[in-house]
């Protein structure tokens, strides 16, 4: 392992990845790329992967309509040759006092200033978009089209491989753990193979394995 990187980044998840990716296309790619497991081996792995727009605060609504963006054009951007598995079916949010939909309200301003396509629905269409909905004590919703989800696997795999593919296949995905005290097996001696700096090729081919 060389001693010293551009950057280094610890975890494999989708931030990891999407930080590497960024980063190489405005030209840093002699990146170390620190996963302990696997890519997506944390929370990105396990997530349900929505993505939604409709938030009460600017800043949360402002970056989920920018990541919306990038979700429906991630293949393109990425470079990335299959499926993200974007599914723009759309979220309902439900209010179930006076209160939270009055909060709802609230949110749809914030929402239509920046130009989220979300809107106040009335109980009847509520059950039009989710016929199953039981809308007994519903006080109103507010649906967004363009929210929907995502797979999270394949989205994580855009960046990580758009990121490599710009550091000339060199510079990214290397497993390892910290420390050793971090990875109990290497002391022990047990899977010491595994710690040894595999190159992207070797960790594609131990992913699919
Ligand atoms: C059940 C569930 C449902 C969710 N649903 C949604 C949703 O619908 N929509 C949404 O936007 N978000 C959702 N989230 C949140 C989303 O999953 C996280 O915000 C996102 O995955 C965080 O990505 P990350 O890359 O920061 O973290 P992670 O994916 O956890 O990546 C961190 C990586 O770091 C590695 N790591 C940790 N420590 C070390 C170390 N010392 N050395 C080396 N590597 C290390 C881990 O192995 C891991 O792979 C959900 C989360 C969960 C758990």
């Amino acid at each position: 392992m060389k001693k010293g990187y551009e950057a280094v980044i610890i975890g494999g998840g989708i931030v990891g990845c999407a930080t590497a990716f960024e980063l190489a296309k405005r030209g840093v790619t002699d990146i170390l790329l620190l996963e302990k497991g696997f890519l997506t081996s944390g929370a990105t792995g396990r997530c349900g992967a929505g993505i939604r727009q409709q938030w009460g605060s600017e800043l949360n609504a402002r970056l989920a309509l920018e990541s919306t963006q990038i979700f429906e054009q991630l293949e393109e951007y990425t470079g990335y040759p299959r499926s993200c598995e974007l599914h723009q079916g759309g979220y309902l949010l439900a209010a179930y006092s006076e209160k939270e939909w009055a909060q709802f309200q609230e949110n749809l301003k914030v929402q239509h200033a920046l130009g989220i396509d979300a809107r106040a629905v009335d109980l009847a269409e509520a059950r039009e978009i989710v016929p199953i909905l039981n809308t007994e004590g519903m006080y109103g919703a507010t649906f967004c089209q363009k929210d929907g989800h995502a797979n999270p696997f394949h989205c994580t795999q855009a960046y990580a491989q758009g990121a490599q593919r710009m550091g000339g296949n060199r510079s990214l995905h290397r497993r390892y753990r910290l420390s050793d005290q971090e990875w109990p097996y290497c002391r022990s001696g047990n899977h010491k193979g595994l710690c040894r700096e595999q190159s992207g090729h070797q960790l594609r081919q131990h992913q699919s394995a």
